[in-house]
C-alpha cells in the first residue's frame, strides 16, 4: 500500500485536492488535532465509505485553547500519527506548521453564532471562535466533498454544521458515534495526560450519563431530580469535579426543562479530573 502523501501548506494541499477532483475522485476529510486513537480510525473508516480519498489534517490549533498550558501540554506524536494513517490507507495528510495557518499578518476569525455563546463557550472563552477559523481554513486548503466530526464534540459538530450551511461551504457533513474504552470512557487524546488513579476516576463520566440517559428514558421523573442524582454520581469521585451536566436540545444547545415526547435530547457534561478536563454527552432518542 502506498505511503500517505503529507502536504504542509495551502497551496500544495490544494493543487492535489484539485487534481483529484478534475479526476472525478470524491475526496473526504478527518480534521483532527493528532495523538490519532482509535476513534480517529473509525472516523478515517467512515470517511474512507464516504469517498474515493481519505484525507487526515493534523494541527494543534493554539486559537482554540484557551489555557496556553493545555496546547503546551496537548501530546504530538507526530511518528505513531504517520504510522496510523499509513495502516489505515489514509491517502494525503496535511500538516501543516503554525506558521502556514498563521503567518504574520493574520488577522481574520471566523465568529461562529449563538450556539457558540452556550456550555462549552461560556466554559472556554473564545474556543469555537478558534475551532470555526481553523476548520474554515482547513475546509478551503482541502477542498473536500465530505468532512467527518465525531458526535463527542457534539457541540463542536453543531457549531460546524451551522458555519457549513451559512457560509455555503458545499461539504457534506458526518457525524460519528462515539468511541468508547470497554469501561464506558469516551477515547480522548486528553485520556492519555490522566494518572492511574484519574483514570480510575474517570469512569464516573459515562456512568453519570448512563444513569441520567436511563431515568429519562424510563420516563416519569422530573429531569431536575434526575440530574441532581447524575450529579452526585460524580461528586461521590474524590478527584471528580463537574463544571456542567445538562439536558439541551441538540440542534441549539438551549436547555431543556425536561425530555418532551416526540423530540430528541442530549446530555452533555463537562468534568475536571484531577487537572484533566473531559466532555461527554449521550442522545436521548425521542419517546413516542
Ligand atoms: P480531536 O483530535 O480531539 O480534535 O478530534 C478530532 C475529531 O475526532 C473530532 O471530530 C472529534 O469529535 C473526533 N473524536 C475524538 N474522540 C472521539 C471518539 N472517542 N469517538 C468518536 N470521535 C471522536
Amino acid at each position: 500500500m502506498p505511503l500517505p502523501r503529507v502536504f504542509h501548506t495551502p497551496p500544495a494541499m490544494r493543487a492535489w485536492s484539485r487534481e483529484q477532483a478534475r479526476a472525478g475522485r470524491r475526496v473526504a476529510v478527518v480534521p483532527t488535532m493528532g495523538a490519532l486513537h482509535h476513534g480517529h480510525e473509525v472516523l478515517i473508516e467512515e470517511a474512507r465509505r464516504r469517498a474515493d480519498l481519505v484525507v487526515v489534517t493534523i494541527f494543534v490549533n493554539p486559537m482554540q485553547f484557551d489555557r496556553t498550558e493545555d496546547f503546551q501540554k496537548y501530546p504530538r506524536p507526530e511518528a505513531d500519527d504517520l504510522r496510523t494513517c499509513a495502516r489505515r490507507g489514509v491517502d494525503a495528510i496535511y500538516f501543516p506548521p503554525v506558521e502556514a495557518m498563521y503567518p504574520d499578518g493574520f488577522d481574520t476569525r471566523v465568529e461562529p453564532g449563538v450556539i457558540a455563546k452556550r456550555f462549552e463557550g461560556v466554559h472556554r472563552p473564545g474556543h469555537f471562535t478558534g475551532v470555526a477559523t481553523v476548520v474554515t481554513k482547513l475546509l478551503n486548503a482541502v477542498q473536500p466533498d465530505a468532512a467527518i466530526f465525531g458526535r463527542k464534540d457534539a457541540q463542536q459538530l453543531a457549531v460546524i454544521t451551522q458555519i457549513v450551511n451559512d457560509l455555503d461551504l458545499g461539504v457534506e457533513i458526518y457525524g460519528v458515534p462515539t468511541v468508547r474504552e470497554p469501561d464506558g470512557l469516551a477515547m480522548s487524546s486528553r485520556n492519555r495526560r490522566l494518572s492511574p488513579a484519574a483514570r480510575n476516576a474517570a469512569t464516573c463520566v459515562p456512568s453519570a450519563l448512563n444513569f441520567a440517559a436511563s431515568g429519562l428514558r424510563s420516563g416519569g421523573r422530573p429531569w431536575t431530580e434526575i440530574k441532581s442524582e447524575a450529579l452526585a454520581v460524580i461528586e461521590a469521585e474524590p478527584l471528580a469535579s463537574v463544571e456542567y451536566l445538562e439536558l439541551v436540545d441538540p440542534a441549539t444547545f438551549t436547555a431543556c426543562e425536561d425530555h418532551g415526547t416526540g423530540l430528541d435530547a442530549l446530555v452533555i457534561v463537562a468534568v475536571w479530573v484531577d487537572g484533566v478536563r473531559l466532555i461527554d454527552n449521550q442522545q436521548i432518542p425521542a419517546r413516542p
